[in-house]
């Protein structure tokens, strides 16, 4: 169970991008964050692993407080909770294969990763978490000779060779088209449903979230505007989180 208690994050100068938000994700959730661009959502994220260090409030997980953590302690816990990015976040000139494996190098010792020799378990199991997301047989090519959606499973890969237990997803998919936006949370709901990853990821399009969430947490200039059950947002809903003028756009 992860639970925000008060959390807030003022960038300096003074930006207040997440204000005073508290929930609770019980183990195995699907979340969805939504909300305008600029209305705290990668903030949010981002505090929850101290990749951004929050201002003020807690983040509790598992009865442990992350935001008090020392840093090597914190190092353990961000392998357990990985983290998916909207520009995939992979090293481009890179191998497929070698990128996947980065996600293990908490794991294993560095001396190894200095010289990109990782042992023969690790590449096999870099190359079972390919398998998992189809692109095994792109396991040697350069990672920016990848479309976009083949990146994103890369980036998948690499945060199923942590091992995780929460997946952090910061709109993973809003540089991909609908059909492989389809294809890359389909394999998100698949880690939720049938490992019971618990799934924090913010998506663009209420359509999208409709279709993945458990449950959604709407943000609108830091603060948490709506929570609750996907099926509870109405129109009305939509234009308080949204604004009166938003058309109702969506893809499908
Ligand atoms: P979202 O992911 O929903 O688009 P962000 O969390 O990126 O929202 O941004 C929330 C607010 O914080 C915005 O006003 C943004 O301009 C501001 N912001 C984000 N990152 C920084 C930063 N590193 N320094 C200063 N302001 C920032
Ligand atoms: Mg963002």
């Amino acid at each position: 169970m992860l639970q925000i208690e008060h959390l807030t994050k003022i960038y300096d100068p003074y930006v207040l991008a997440v204000d005073d938000i508290s929930f609770t994700v019980p183990e195995g959730q699907f979340l969805v964050l939504i909300g305008l661009s600029g209305s705290g959502k990668s903030t949010l994220l981002r505090c929850i692993n101290r990749l951004v260090e929050p201002t003020s409030g807690r983040v509790i997980w598992k009865g442990v407080d992350i935001t008090a953590l020392p840093e090597g302690e914190l190092r353990r816990m961000r392998r357990r909770v990985a983290m998916i990015f909207q520009q995939f976040n992979l090293v481009k000139r890179s191998s497929v294969l070698t990128n996947v494996l980065a996600g293990r190098l908490g794991y294993i010792n560095p001396a190894w990763s200095l010289v990109n020799h990782f042992p023969r378990t690790e590449v096999g199991r870099a190359m079972q978490m390919l398998d998992r997301v189809g692109i095994a047989d792109k396991a040697q090519v350069r990672a920016d000779e990848l479309s976009g959606g083949q990146q994103q499973r890369v980036g998948i890969a690499r945060a199923l060779m942590q091992q995780p237990e929460v997946i952090l997803a910061d709109e993973p998919v809003s540089s991909l088209d609908p059909a492989t936006s389809h294809s890359i949370l389909h394999h998100l709901e698949v880690l939720n449903k049938e490992e019971g990853i618990t799934i924090l990821c913010s998506l663009h399009f209420l359509s999208l979230a409709r279709r993945y969430a458990d449950r959604i947490i709407a943000l609108k200039a830091g603060k948490m505007v709506f929570e609750g059950p996907p099926a509870e947002i109405d129109e009305k809903r939509f234009k308080e989180i949204y604004g009166e003028e938003a058309e109702v756009v969506e893809i499908k």
